[in-house]
């Protein structure tokens, strides 16, 4: 399955791009988020340490739809790629290795340089300590929190695992998700052209409507644990 944006606004994160997204309400957000723009503009980077601090993901905790796929997994298989870097579905307790993180995820930080990774909260510590802008320990490299920013490919073994997972399914829900980022919205057509049943489970209309079989337009929060009881009483298939 593939998961977007929509499944954690009940955890309190916003959606970035709906009406009342981050990046709609503040441009600059965006900026920060441009890969080219925060390499080349400390002050920027300043500001982007700032807003992580400051993220609400922090206190975010997982939903009913979250829990709602633990549950599926102690029955069947369930394979999780996310476009969200919040972690809310490990930490509901879907175990890690079933979860791909395409978009990386906000608890670890990178080197833009060398191989270098370490926790937010450790480099956040570094920046309430006065380092506005703390550099690489090891290489002197700008850091970076260990998500895709814009301007930035995809992580090339994520996308192959997420290509695996929509080529494996017997069905491939598409939970909270617009469709309109590739490659990952092009999951769906994979898997439905390896045979998958396609759901969609989004408020809005995306450009898969069409191939999926099923189409749920209910809130996610009661509409997955809906459709997870649902797949749970089916038998085997
Ligand atoms: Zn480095």
């Amino acid at each position: 399955m593939l998961t977007g944006a929509g499944i954690s606004t009940d955890s309190g994160i916003p959606d970035f791009r709906g009406p009342r997204g981050v990046w709609t309400e503040d441009p600059i957000a965006e900026l920060l988020s441009t890969y080219d723009n925060y390499m080349a503009d400390p002050e920027l980077r300043q500001r982007a340490w700032i807003a992580r601090r400051d993220n609400p993901a922090w206190q975010a905790r997982p939903n009913a739809a979250h829990r709602a796929l633990v549950r599926l997994a102690q029955a069947r298989t369930v394979n999780i790629v996310t476009q969200n870097i919040d972690r809310l579905h490990q930490r509901a307790g879907s175990p890690p290795e079933s979860v791909v993180e395409i978009h990386g995820n906000m608890f670890e930080v990178e080197c833009t340089v060398c191989d270098f990774r370490t926790t937010m909260s450790a480099t956040l510590e570094r920046v309430a300590a006065g380092e506005p802008d703390p550099p690489c320990p090891d290489c002197g490299g700008i850091l970076k929190a260990a998500v895709i920013m814009f301007g930035q490919q995809l992580n090339l073994r994520s996308m192959l695992t997420a290509q695996l997972v929509a080529e494996t399914s017997d069905i491939f829900l598409g939970v909270g998700t617009s469709l309109q980022v590739e490659p990952a919205a092009s999951l769906c057509g994979i898997a439905v052209e390896h045979g998958a049943d396609l759901v969609i489970v989004n408020a809005e209309p995306t450009p898969y409507d069409s191939m999926a079989t099923e189409v749920i337009r209910d809130p996610i929060g009661t509409a997955l644990p809906d459709l997870v009881a649902d797949l749970l009483a089916r038998p085997d298939s």
